[in-house]
């Protein structure tokens, strides 16, 4: 069984592991860096930006802790360097893994030529790969508007906007999505003025309104603009930076503009006719439960797949179809069930949710039981003189099972754990209620919430 991986972000590289892992023989193709855009350009730069932010945003409130002269200077240089270093460490820790289980390890752009044959166009040549099974884990790239044109200078995607060579004085930030107010709040704990475009009524259209609010709320206590119902239709270039065109006639004037609407996939240069591997009209792959596309033994997992773009997400589909190809689909090989992945908004308050949400059992006219506690109650966020935010569980009142939760607050993405365990495990919030916690800690909202 020869086994082909286009692509070695968390999805490829995680369905190489676990299939060599498994005594498939694998080869990965990769034509940037293993790790993949994952770590070179969105999730790993932007929160380590986002952790420095959030040092700044720390050192502000100390006076608060006690502490009366805490100030700092932002050393952009060395955060650049910082980031390289963390980039540099995860490639090669994933590169070292990959070669240690023997996994052969390709650096060139993948192609279909027949349904079974990939080529690999490197450096010194293409190099044919015959495959029983193939996965196409390739990716994608920030969607460039039609009225825009990014300059990599001051017109920005998410993908030029760090790590920045100068703090820009007043970025347009348009998208109020996940990335969008990611890039916000970045921008705003670094120091710089920031206006959202925001083309619906409220920031993050695909959350809980609640945790919407508070996240708006955080952004006007920091003096970020907020243009509600705006939708931007142009960029231009000015002496002084840009100006954005809305299409209500309201314009921006920024020194640079972030463009964070969407992604597109990588499928444009895979050749996939040659392999009879279908599209959707935006050119993601749709796939089954097992990852697979219309063709059987081609897998698609990760952005390209278009499912939950979401890095978690993609590495677990790579494990799934590594089993799927080493050992069939036996009783050890449960597929993923999307409606349980966890995700998370670095933002301040942080963000995070899984399952159902409280709005959007309310739209289905489902009865459930909603229970939520402020993190003001307990001892720990006093202690670490941040009490906002709060915790809300989403349980079957019938059952008692967990179908759901959001936080907001301090450490939510990595409190949210719990819930989502909850949540695959179907536990019921007794289950919570009896298990003991850390005190002081913040968790204790959430065994409060299961309460
Ligand atoms: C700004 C930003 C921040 C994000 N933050 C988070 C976060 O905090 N948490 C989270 O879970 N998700 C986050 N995401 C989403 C996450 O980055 C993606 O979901 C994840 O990278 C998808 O992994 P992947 O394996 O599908 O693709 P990628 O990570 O994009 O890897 C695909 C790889 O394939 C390679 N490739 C492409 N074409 C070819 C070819 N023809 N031949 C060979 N190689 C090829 C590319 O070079 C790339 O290395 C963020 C996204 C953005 C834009």
């Amino acid at each position: 069984m020869h086994f082909v991986v286009m692509g070695g972000g968390p999805a490829g590289n995680q369905a190489a592991s676990q299939a060599a892992r498994l005594g498939v023989q694998v080869t990965l193709v990769e034509d940037e860096v293993i790790g993949g855009a994952a770590h070179l350009r969105d999730c790993i730069p932007s929160k380590t930006m986002i952790a420095t932010g959030g040092a700044l945003s720390a050192m502000r409130r100390m006076p608060g802790m006690g502490l009366a002269d805490a100030r700092a200077q932002l050393d952009l240089e060395a955060l650049a360097t910082r980031v390289q270093m963390i980039e540099t460490r995860l490639a090669s820790a994933v590169t070292e893994l990959l070669t240690r289980q023997g996994v052969r390890l390709i650096r060139g752009q993948a192609r279909f030529v027949e349904p079974h044959v990939v080529v690999a166009d490197t450096a010194e040549g293409p190099v044919r790969l015959e495959a029983d099974a193939i996965l196409i884990a390739t990716g994608s790239r920030p969607r460039v508007p039609s009225w825009a044109e990014p300059d990599g200078d001051r017109v920005l995607t998410t993908r030029d906007a760090y790590p920045p060579k100068e703090l820009p004085s007043h970025v347009a930030v348009i998208g109020s999505g996940v990335t969008g107010v990611e890039f916000v709040h970045m921008f705003t704990s670094l120091g710089s003025e920031v206006t959202l475009v925001v083309s619906r009524q409220h920031v993050l259209p695909n959350k809980d309104p609640e945790v919407a609010a508070a996240l708006e709320d955080t952004f006007l206590a920091r003096g970020v603009r907020l243009l509600k119902g705006a939708r931007a239709v142009g960029i231009a270039r000015t002496p002084e930076g840009v100006r954005v065109a809305c299409d209500d006639g309201r314009t921006v004037e920024a020194s640079h503009a972030v463009l964070a609407v969407g992604s597109v996939p990588n499928t444009d240069r895979l050749n996939l006719p040659a392999a009879g591997v279908e599209t959707d009209a935006s050119g993601f792959i749709p796939v089954n439960h097992h990852c697979q596309t219309n063709v059987a033994h081609i897998y698609a997992a990760g952005d390209v797949s278009g499912t939950l773009l979401l890095s978690s997400v993609a590495s677990m589909q790579g494990r799934k179809i590594a089993e799927h190809i080493a050992i069939g689909h036996t009783i050890a090989h449960r597929h993923l069930n999307y409606a349980r992945a966890p995700s998370a908004v670095f933002t301040e308050p942080e963000i995070a949710d899984v399952g159902i949400a409280e709005a959007e059992a309310f739209a289905e006219g489902r009865k459930v039981r909603v229970t939520k506690v402020p993190f003001a109650s307990t001892a720990r966020a006093l202690i670490d003189n941040d009490t906002r935010g709060f915790v809300k569980i989403i349980s079957d009142p019938a059952t008692g099972v967990v179908l759901g939760g959001s936080i907001v607050g301090h450490s939510a993405a990595e409190l949210i754990s719990v819930i989502a365990l909850a949540v695959t495990a179907e536990l019921r919030v007794a289950d919570i209620v009896e298990s003991m916690f850390v005190h002081p800690a913040l968790v204790e909202a959430l065994a409060e919430a299961a309460e």
